[in-house]
């Protein structure tokens, strides 16, 4: 694979940027530099194609640069854009899809990234029950701001431990945040009675995709909800990725659990930025955006043309057409497939996932939550992913973290991938 032409403008990135990337994760080896995106595929600088699975993380649901939310998205700013004052009727228009798709949505608020919206959402819960404290899970990540950014993949030794994800984080924010496994009830239950009358809210990804893909034993998300409740704290369900992915209405739809506050973001508008808070409307009206409301929400590009224009063409495509439908089939077919090129091999590994994403782990039982995933073969998984790369494949670059179908890809792209992991996995363990 020739990959020098971005060798030479990574180098000259590197002289404006440091490590030459806008996002820490982005540093991965081998530093590529991406010129073009279509439907289901990526190009790099050298001209090299690759079928994407990554999907920039997550929100390329319809596929990359899909012509009719591009076309919404031209539509609308030829005739409009962002004003500063009062509300336009894109914005109106996505908040009613929104509240009609989504179950905890009574009323909803925009912003321009998922970290934003989790930011909103803690702070409100402090407000609505005049308390400090928040539960969150080991391995769950819900954005960059020192409210959360911790105990994400944390070290082994640091599985528990108080491991802050950044240097300069605040010691408050840091020793107010209390870290739970995913999947323990009884450690959720044990963290709320030790801390009883101190915990504003409990945060979770309901499917914590950001370590892969570990499904919620039965009841228990109905569990958090029942503790939350007993408790008198505000359960945010984080549908940043599995909002409108799983499902139109998020994974809590699915799920048939409703949580207090959701946040969205990603796969809301295929790329765009865009991101939403949403909950019931008596805790939704402390928002200062209503006369009265004393928690501060602001945000110069909120709602911004751009951004609702993409939304909207994304959900409505989603209610006119079988995407969920698409993606579900393409994501099974992707599970199995890959299942039975283990069982032919042999081979120590289970595949997680749900719809339209997927996990390989090299271990050989199903995790439950992040402690067990220190039986992932970790080296396996980054030379596995490296001659996926050579081989035309993009998945996810770290280890532990998941790979999405979307409506762009086809039978044929399925079935290809799955030739070319059948014939890697041979050549690895030959
Ligand atoms: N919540 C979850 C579940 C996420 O996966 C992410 C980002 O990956 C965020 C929040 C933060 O979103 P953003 O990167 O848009 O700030």
């Amino acid at each position: 694979m020739e990959t020098k032409r971005s060798q030479e403008l990574y180098e000259e990135a590197n002289l404006y940027t440091p490590g030459g990337v806008h996002t820490s994760i982005r540093n991965v080896d081998p530093h590529l530099i991406f010129t073009k995106a279509e439907g289901a595929y990526i190009y790099d600088a050298d001209g090299n194609k690759y079928l994407d699975y990554q999907a920039a993380f997550g929100p390329y649901i319809l596929g990359h640069n899909h012509p009719y939310v591009n076309g919404k998205v031209i539509e609308a700013i030829q005739r409009t854009d962002l004003y500063g004052v009062g509300t336009t009727d894109l914005e109106i228009e996505l908040a009613r899809m929104i509240c009609r798709n989504v179950p905890s949505a009574e009323q909803v608020l925009f912003c321009n990234s998922g970290s934003e919206a989790t930011y909103h959402a803690i702070r409100l819960s402090r407000a609505v029950t005049g308390r400090t404290r928040l539960i969150k899970f080991q391995g769950c990540y819900h954005g960059w701001h020192d409210y959360v950014a911790r105990n994400m993949l944390s070290k082994w030794d640091m599985i528990g431990k108080r491991d802050p994800g950044s240097a300069g984080m605040m010691d408050e924010a840091i020793d107010n945040t209390l870290i739970c496994t995913y999947n323990d009830l009884e450690d959720v239950e044990r963290t709320f009675k030790e801390n009883d009358g101190q915990v504003a809210a409990l945060i979770v990804e309901p499917i914590p995709h950001n370590i892969g893909c570990i499904l919620p034993q039965d009841g228990f998300l109905q569990g958090l909800k029942d503790l939350c409740e007993a408790y008198g704290a505000l359960l945010i369900f984080d549908e940043v990725i599995t909002g409108f992915r799983h499902d139109i209405g998020g994974f809590q739809k699915v799920a048939g659990v409703t949580p207090d506050l959701t946040t969205m973001g990603k796969a809301m508008a295929n790329g765009y930025p865009i991101a939403a808070v949403a909950g019931k409307k008596e805790y939704m009206q402390r928002f200062n955006t209503y006369p009265g409301g004393d928690v501060w929400f602001a945000g110069t590009y909120n709602g911004h043309a751009v951004g609702t224009a993409a939304a909207i063409a994304t959900i409505d495509l989603m209610e006119r057409e079988p995407v969920h439908e698409h993606v579900f089939r393409l994501g099974e077919r992707m599970r199995s497939g890959i299942r039975e090129i283990h069982a032919r091999l042999g081979m120590k590994a289970v595949v997680a996932g749900f719809g339209s994403v997927w996990t390989t782990y090299f271990m050989d039982f199903m995790p439950q939550n992040y402690t067990d995933l220190q039986h992932n073969d970790a080296d396996f998984y980054v030379r596995y992913r490296k001659k996926l790369l050579e081989r035309g494949i993009y998945k996810m670059p770290m280890n532990l973290k998941r790979n999405h179908v979307g409506y762009s890809h086809t039978e044929q792209d399925i079935d290809h991938t799955l030739e070319v992991i059948e014939s890697v996995l041979k050549e690895m363990l030959a």
